[in-house]
This record gives structure tokens, sequence and C-alpha cells, in this order.
């Protein structure tokens, strides 16, 4: 039987990380970690607590004291923090600004990493973010850097908040990604940044349905390297 791999995606908002990632996963029978999702959690955990945003010490506590569990309900992945579902209003945009903020915090971070390092340990597994092939699993078997033009990612972005009813102009939901990314980039740990070994794929031209064969191509590559 092949070997279970450890796949590694990274890169920035909307680029189409989420839904390639989770359909790779299920193709390959592989378990999907959002790691996107838990800095939300712990940002919305937060906001409803009234914690301050850019206090360290507090917020790596919050992050440090919560318990992450995933499940598929059909086609929807459900997040849960101390066993509430918190998937709604996970996504929204508020949610998704505080997330970035807060994972600027170095003690945030490592209370994340050791969960995401843990999950990942026995291989078969899917993880996206930011910084999952150049800090959290450096030895991933198989990078990919996922990315597209900021126009391309405003579009997607700005669908799927009106699909849920979010109805903002093109250009505001594409100033707060581009402020969001810069965010992303620009700070002191774990920033966004493709890996030296990743394969970069730009989904700008392509349809999501492409961009996961193209994945799945490149596992298969793996796959077969290992059998030689
Ligand atoms: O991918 P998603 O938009 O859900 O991520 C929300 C925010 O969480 C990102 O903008 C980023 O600041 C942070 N994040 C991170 N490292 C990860 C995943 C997400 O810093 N591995």
């Amino acid at each position: 039987m092949a070997r279970k791999l450890t796949i590694a995606i990274d890169g920035p908002g909307s680029a189409g990380k989420g839904t390639v990632a989770r359909w790779v996963a299920r193709t390959l029978g592989y378990r999907y970690v959002d790691t996107g999702a838990m800095y939300r959690a712990v940002a919305l955990v937060a906001l409803r607590r009234g914690v301050q945003l850019d206090d360290g010490k507090d917020m790596g506590a919050l992050a440090e004291g919560l318990e992450f569990d995933m499940a598929w309900d059909g086609d929807v992945l459900h997040s849960f923090v101390d066993g509430e579902d918190i998937t709604p209003g996970l996504r929204e945009e508020s949610v998704g600004r505080a997330a970035s903020d807060v994972s600027r915090l170095p003690p945030v971070r490592a209370a994340l990493l050791s969960t995401q390092r843990s999950l990942a340990r026995k291989g078969g597994i899917v993880m996206d973010g930011r910084d999952i092939g150049t800090v959290v699993l450096p030895d991933a078997d198989l990078k990919i850097y996922l990315d597209a033009d900021l126009d391309e990612r405003a579009r997607r972005r700005h669908e799927e908040l009106i699909r849920r009813g979010d109805v903002r102009s093109f250009a505001e939901v594409r100033d707060a990604l581009e402020l969001r990314d810069r965010q992303d980039r620009e700070r002191s740990v774990a920033p966004l940044v493709c890996a030296p070994d990743a394969v970069r794929v730009d989904t700008t031209d392509l349809t999501l349905r492409a961009a996961v064969d193209r994945v799945l191509e490149l596992v298969a590559r793996r796959l077969a390297a290992d059998a030689r």
C-alpha cells in the first residue's frame, strides 16, 4: 500500500487553498486541517470574551486553553471549540481581520503550532494555511504554494460574501484582502512566504478542478518517486 503523505498548502487569502485542500484530501482519503479556522476560532472567542486582541499574554493563554476539533457533515466541514460548533460566523470579514491581528502574536502562534504538529504526526494529511511548509511542517512530503492575482482573489471573496448575504462593494473587499495579505506577509513571525522547495500553482486562470488535478498529479509523482 502507498505511504500516506503529509501535504502542506500555503498561500494568500482566497487563492483557493481551502477548496483545493478539501478536494485533494477527500480524493486521497486523507484528513484535512484548516489552520486558518484555528486562528479564526481564537479571534472569535477573544471577540466574544472581550479580550484585547493585541495583548500577547492574554491572547496566548486563551489560545493555549482552547480544544479544537473538526468534523465533516456531508460536504460541510464544521469547526468546534471546546465542544461548541462555531462554524457559523467563522468566515465573517470581521473575524478574518481579527484572525490576522491575533496571528501576529508569538504566544498565539506557539499555542497553535503544537496542536497543528500533533495533528500531522501520523501522515495522511492535507494542511493549509500561511506557514505550513515553512514553519509547521518543514519536512512535509509535498509543499504547494497556491496563488492568484489580487483582482481574481477579490472577485472570489466578493462572490463568497454575496452568497452568504454580506453585500459589499468589490473595492471594499479588494482593499480588505490586500491589507490582510500585507499584514500576513510583513509580520515578523511566520510571515506568508513561498517555501524554497514548494511548487507554485497559480490559479488565476485555472478552474479549481484544474488546480486540484494539478496537485493530484504532483502527489502521484511524489509517490512514484518513493517507489523507485
Ligand atoms: O485562511 P484564512 O483566511 O481562514 O486565515 C485567517 C487568518 O489567519 C489569515 O489572514 C492569517 O493571518 C492567519 N493564519 C496564519 N497562519 C496560518 C493560517 C492562518 O497566520 N497557518
